[in-house]
C-alpha cells in the first residue's frame, strides 16, 4: 500500500481489504503455525459478546453446558462410516505422547459427535433419561489447506450442542429450534440476514442424515455458511450402541442431533457490516458502543474537557431505562495523539458512536454524537445524552440489519434465468440466484465444475419465490425444488 493508513478500497480488491481491516484494527493475526492464529483482544471481545448472547439463547431453550475432551481414540471416528471418510483428510493425530509412540493414536478433535455419543451410551438406559440437552464450548482442529484469518482457520473456537432423543419427530424439531435461535441471533445481534434451509445430500454434514443452515450474503456477494444443524438420525446412535428401554418396554436407539457456531462468525460481521474506513459493529456486538473523545487545545481546556468527558461517561453510566445492560463506554483521553487520528482508529475499529467534547461545546452544554455506520453528526445536550445514546444505538442496530438486507436482495436474482447468463453473473460480480432444481446430483456437480457456485441451500418457504421455478437451471428438465446457487467461502 502506497499510504499505509488507507485502508484497499473494497471495490478493488474485497480479499485484500478484508485480511486488512482484521489486521489493522487488531482482531487478529498469524500465529507461528500455518493457518493459526491469534485472536487479539478487539476480536476476542466481539467473539466474547457473541458467546454469551448465544448462550443465553441455548439456556432459554433448555440446554445445559458440559465439557468432552480433545483428544479422541482413533477408532472412535472409524465407528461412523460417512463420518470418517468426510473428516480422515482434516485430522491431526497423535502418534506420541510422554516420549513414547502410543498403543493407539489420539485424533485432536475435529468435532465432538464420537466421544460425546459414546458416553451418553454410558448415561442414558431408559427413556426416563432422554432427552439429553448439552452443549459445550471447545476449540476444534481441522487441518485445512487453504486458510483466512476468522473464515478458515486450523482451530477455531466454537460452540457444538449434542443432543439425544426417544423420538425422530423430536430431534427434527430441535434441529429446526436451533437453526432459528441462530437466524434470531445472527439477525437480531449481528444485524446478518440469512436464508435458512436444507443443504443437499452433496453438502450435508458427514454422517447427518440432514443438515439445516444459515447463510449469508457477504459484500462480495459470497455466501458464507454461517451456522449449521444437523439431524442425526440415529446414524450415530447405532455406531455408539446408545440404545435405551422404550415407554412400552422395548429396545430402540436414540435420535441425535448436533449444531455449531464458530469464530467464522467475526469474519462474516467483519464482511457484513465493513465499509472502507474500517469496521462496523453493530451495537449489542460491540466491545465498547460509546467512545467519547475531549478535544482541547491549551492546558487549562485540557484540565476541563477531560473532566467533563469523565463526567459524561458517568451519566452514560447512570443511564438505567435501557435493555439490554448498561452502556459500554470509554474515555480516549490520551495525550500526544491529535483528535483526528483518534477518530480514524475507533472508526477503523468500527465504534458505533463517537462523542466529541470541545471547549466551545462544553460552553454550550453540548456534545457532538457521530454515528459510524453513516457518519451523521448531531449536538445534543449533555442532560439528554444518555437517552440520545441509548435511542442512537438502537437506531444504528435496526438500520444496519436493513441496509443488509437491501443489499442480498438487490444483489439476488429470482426467476426465469438461462443457464448461460448464470455463468456469466457467476464469472462477473456473483449473486443470490434462485432457480430450479431437477434433484439430479449431475446437474450440481457439473454447476459447481463450471462456475464454482453450489446450492447453498434449499431455502425455507418465506425464502421461496412466489412463482416456482418450472424447469432445471443446467438441463432444462422439470423442476423439483427451488434451489440457491452462490459462490460461497
Ligand atoms: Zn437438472
Amino acid at each position: 500500500m502506497a499510504d499505509d493508513k488507507k485502508l484497499t478500497p473494497r471495490s478493488q480488491d474485497f480479499s485484500a481489504w478484508y485480511n486488512e481491516v482484521v489486521l489493522k484494527a487488531e482482531l487478529a493475526d498469524y500465529a507461528p503455525v500455518r493457518g493459526c492464529m491469534v485472536i487479539r483482544p478487539n476480536g476476542y471481545g466481539i467473539w466474547e459478546r457473541m458467546q454469551q448472547q448465544l448462550d443465553q439463547m441455548f439456556k432459554d431453550t433448555g440446554h445445559v453446558n458440559a465439557y468432552f475432551p480433545l483428544l479422541i481414540p482413533e477408532s472412535f471416528l472409524h465407528k461412523e462410516a460417512e463420518h470418517v471418510e468426510g473428516f480422515a483428510p482434516e485430522l491431526a493425530v497423535v502418534t506420541h505422547g510422554g516420549g513414547k509412540k502410543l498403543e493407539e493414536p489420539l485424533i485432536i478433535r475435529p468435532t465432538s459427535e464420537t466421544i460425546i455419543y459414546a458416553m451418553y451410551a454410558k448415561w442414558v438406559q431408559s427413556y426416563r433419561d432422554l432427552p439429553i440437552l448439552i452443549n459445550q464450548w471447545a476449540n476444534v482442529v481441522r487441518w485445512e489447506k487453504r486458510t483466512r484469518l476468522f473464515l478458515r482457520t486450523l482451530e477455531f473456537l466454537w460452540q457444538e450442542g449434542h443432543t439425544a432423543h426417544a423420538t425422530h419427530a423430536e430431534a427434527e424439531e430441535e434441529a429446526l429450534r436451533m437453526l432459528g435461535v441462530y437466524r434470531d441471533f445472527m439477525e437480531g445481534w449481528m444485524a446478518m440476514p440469512v436464508i435458512t434451509g436444507a443443504k443437499t445430500d452433496s453438502e450435508r454434514f458427514a454422517g447427518a442424515l440432514r443438515t439445516y443452515a444459515c447463510e449469508a450474503m457477504m459484500q462480495d456477494n459470497k455466501a458464507l455458511q454461517a451456522s449449521t444443524s444437523h439431524d442425526l438420525g440415529q446414524n450415530f446412535a447405532k455406531a455408539f450402541e446408545l440404545k435405551f428401554q422404550t415407554e412400552a418396554g422395548g429396545m430402540d436407539f436414540a435420535w441425535n442431533t448436533s449444531w455449531g457456531a464458530t469464530t467464522r462468525l467475526v469474519g462474516g460481521l467483519v464482511m457484513t457490516h465493513g465499509d472502507d474506513k474500517g469496521l462496523r459493529i453493530p451495537p449489542l456486538l460491540a466491545p465498547i458502543e460509546i467512545v467519547i473523545v475531549p478535544i482541547w487545545k491549551t492546558d487549562e481546556d485540557k484540565g476541563r474537557v477531560k473532566a467533563a468527558a469523565h463526567l459524561v461517561k458517568e451519566s452514560l453510566l447512570a443511564w438505567e431505562r435501557r435493555t439490554p445492560g448498561r452502556l459500554r463506554v470509554h474515555v480516549d483521553d490520551r495525550e500526544g495523539i491529535k483528535p483526528g487520528a483518534k477518530y480514524y482508529e475507533w472508526e477503523l475499529r468500527g465504534i458505533p458512536v463517537r462523542v466529541e467534547l470541545g471547549p466551545r461545546d462544553l460552553d454550550q452544554n453540548q456534545a457532538i454524537m457521530v454515528r459510524r455506520d453513516t457518519g451523521e453528526k448531531r449536538a445534543v445536550t449533555l442532560a439528554s445524552i444518555g437517552e440520545h445514546a441509548a435511542e442512537l444505538l438502537h437506531q444504528i442496530q435496526e438500520s444496519m440489519l436493513i441496509d443488509a438486507r437491501e443489499r442480498r436482495e438487490h444483489n439476488s436474482i429470482r426467476g426465469g434465468i438461462t443457464y448461460d447468463k448464470f455463468r456469466e453473473v457467476m464469472d462477473g460480480d456473483g449473486a443470490f440466484v434462485y432457480a430450479g432444481w431437477c434433484g439430479d446430483t449431475k446437474c450440481e456437480a457439473a454447476i459447481k465444475e463450471e462456475t464454482k457456485a453450489t446450492i447453498r441451500v434449499l431455502p425455507d418457504e418465506e425464502f421461496r419465490s412466489a412463482e416456482p421455478p418450472k424447469t432445471c437451471l443446467k438441463c432444462g428438465q422439470a423442476s423439483t425444488v427451488e434451489a440457491l446457487w452462490a459462490k460461497a467461502y
